[in-house]
């Protein structure tokens, strides 16, 4: 379905965008990594499906960076045709407590850099009047939990800027949609359980379960392959008139 197209995905070395990566590879996209880790491993990985694989190294809190990701990508594929919006990172404290540092690094990482990678993608995305925005939001777009201030209001303005972009655009080819996951048991959660099994002196069985309990009714993780096949859909042509919409893979977390 997307043989010939290519695919950035934003912080994909690792979790859910590496998933997403791999799923549009599998739909026969090629493929631009970035993020921070181990790039070999994630390469051989989408390598394998078939596709071209590149890699930017782009520190997504640094717009500069940022434009040079996406003039790598221009220049070797050409152009990108669906941009994942996925990098992202979290600190948990009370709002008294907050490092201002971190705030700061949630804000460029989490926020602003979907919007540096989007205004810099829809130019070619309009000019081939095709194109697709997924920006990886959390149900942390749509409803809070304590000691999450910054990564709250981060993930709430990226749903904002998936409607804005959407409207911006709606008589386009290119569309805009969000994805908001429950919790997806990639490095980012097992920091917290880490945390929370310490904090209680519990063990990681018993810290997941009391992570899940506290949100998630189905009481299962939500996975980067299932978080996958949402952005195909999004991609897909029954997904053409979809837009500007915050998805939920929740596990019921939101309709309590
Ligand atoms: P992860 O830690 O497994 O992956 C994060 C990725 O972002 C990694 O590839 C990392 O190298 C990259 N990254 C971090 N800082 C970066 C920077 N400054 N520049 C470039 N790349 C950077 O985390 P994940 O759980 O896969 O999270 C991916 C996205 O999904 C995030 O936006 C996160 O907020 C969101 N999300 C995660 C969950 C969850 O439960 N895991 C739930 C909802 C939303």
């Amino acid at each position: 379905m997307l043989k010939g197209k290519t695919a950035l995905v934003t912080g994909s070395t690792s979790g859910i965008g590496l998933g997403i990566a791999k799923a549009l590879a599998r739909q026969g996209a090629n493929i631009v990594l970035n993020g921070f880790g181990d790039v070999e491993g994630p390469q051989a990985e989408v390598a394998a499906l078939g596709v071209q694989v590149g890699y930017h190294g782009a520190d997504m809190s640094k717009p500069a960076e940022i434009e040079a990701m996406m003039a790598y990508a221009a220049q070797q594929f050409g152009r990108v045709d669906v941009l994942v919006n996925n990098a992202g990172i979290q600190h948990v404290a009370r709002i008294e407590d907050f490092p201002v540092e971190r705030w700061d690094a949630i804000m460029a990482i989490n926020l602003s850099s979907a919007f540096h990678a989007t205004r810099l993608a829809l130019p070619a995305m309009k000019a081939v009047n095709w194109g697709r925005i997924i920006n990886v939001a959390s149900i942390h777009g749509l409803v809070a939990s304590a000691e999450k201030s910054a990564y709250v209001a981060a993930k709430h303005g990226v749903v904002g800027l998936t409607k804005v972009t959407a409207l911006e655009n709606a008589t386009t080819g290119v569309t805009c949609n969000a994805i908001c996951p429950g919790w997806v048991l990639t490095p980012l959660v097992q920091k917290q359980v880490d945390a929370k099994a310490a904090a209680l002196g519990i063990s990681n069985e018993e810290a997941i379960k009391l992570l899940l309990q506290e949100k998630e009714p189905s009481m299962q993780f939500t996975t980067p392959e299932e978080l996958g096949e949402l952005a195909v859909f999004f991609c897909s042509p029954a997904g053409n008139n979809v837009r500007g919409v915050a998805w939920n893979m929740d596990g019921g977390w939101t309709a309590q």
